[in-house]
């Protein structure tokens, strides 16, 4: 997904803006993508030299979702360390909201107390809104011993939120990439401008990054139909473009095609 070259003052800057945009407008959504203090070089540019493919063809329609497979777990299972809450109540509410992927996939999220061997650490208290570093990425060298997991005190939320955005957030963090960047989503004709002005009076995103977490297409073979009931979309008013002929609305579960497929990536 994203890989947004900005320095940690300006990110700073954005989630103090965000954050008083929340207050003021009662907003409960921040944004998500890799922090630029954890940019990871594999995906500052093209992923991995893969082609991107200009239209989807049979055999990549039968894969699932939109995925970086190169930085797949082994499946099976994720560690995870949580940070800086010791509420015991909601790291459990995390886990077993995370875990609704390991019914439809062979990957489960288990609570380590180990942080030098755990795979993913997750922060609830850090400021950087929600974000997620894509699949093993997480085990690079810039994420050895940090945060690799944001959730910026999503607790606070209203329950539909909390379980979207843990659905979502660790949908990245098994590797999973937005389905409104899949190569299957190359389709939608975007209105560019209206695009850059709605994400910048929602999140106060500059036109980059718009374009790293919205426009991008993701280079990567790994992708299905275009599914605008994943727990990967964004909402997307029509009028953002001049061919969705309904709005992509904010997803609350996992969609059908989530459940169905996220197992050809984790087989059992
Ligand atoms: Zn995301
Ligand atoms: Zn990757």
């Amino acid at each position: 997904m994203k890989y947004v070259v900005v320095g940690l003052i300006i990110m700073s800057g954005l989630i103090f803006l965000l954050l008083q945009k929340q207050e003021a407008a009662g907003t409960t959504r921040l944004p998500c993508g890799v922090p630029a203090t954890q940019v990871n070089p594999l995906h500052r540019d093209t992923l991995h030299k893969m082609q991107v493919p200009t239209r989807h063809s049979t055999k990549t329609e039968s894969v699932p979702l939109t995925i970086d497979a190169l930085h797949r777990w082994p499946t099976g299972k994720v560690t995870v360390y949580f940070m800086d809450i010791y509420d015991y109540e909601l790291i459990t509410k995390a886990l077993n909201t995370a875990n609704e992927w390991s019914a439809y996939g062979n990957i489960k999220f288990i609570l380590t107390t180990n942080k030098a061997t755990s795979d993913i650490r997750v922060a609830f208290r850090a400021g950087n809104g929600y974000l997620s570093a894509v699949g093993t990425h997480a085990t690079e060298a810039a994420y050895v011993n940090h945060t690799t997991m944001w959730l910026q005190n999503l607790d606070k939320q209203p329950k539909d939120e909390f379980k979207r955005v843990v659905l979502h957030e660790f949908g990245h963090s098994i590797g999973l990439l937005h389905e409104i960047q899949s190569p299957a989503a190359a389709s939608i004709k975007w209105k560019v401008p209206e695009v850059n002005a709605h994400f910048k009076k929602l999140y106060g995103w500059e036109p980059d990054k718009v374009y790293t977490n919205v426009l991008q297409i993701v280079p990567t073979n790994a992708y299905t139909k275009f599914d605008p009931l994943s727990i990967m979309v964004y909402a997307i008013p029509k009028e953002l473009t001049t061919n969705l002929t309904a709005d992509i609305e904010w997803p609350t579960a996992l969609s059908k095609i989530d459940k169905e497929t996220i197992v050809t990536y984790y087989p059992f």
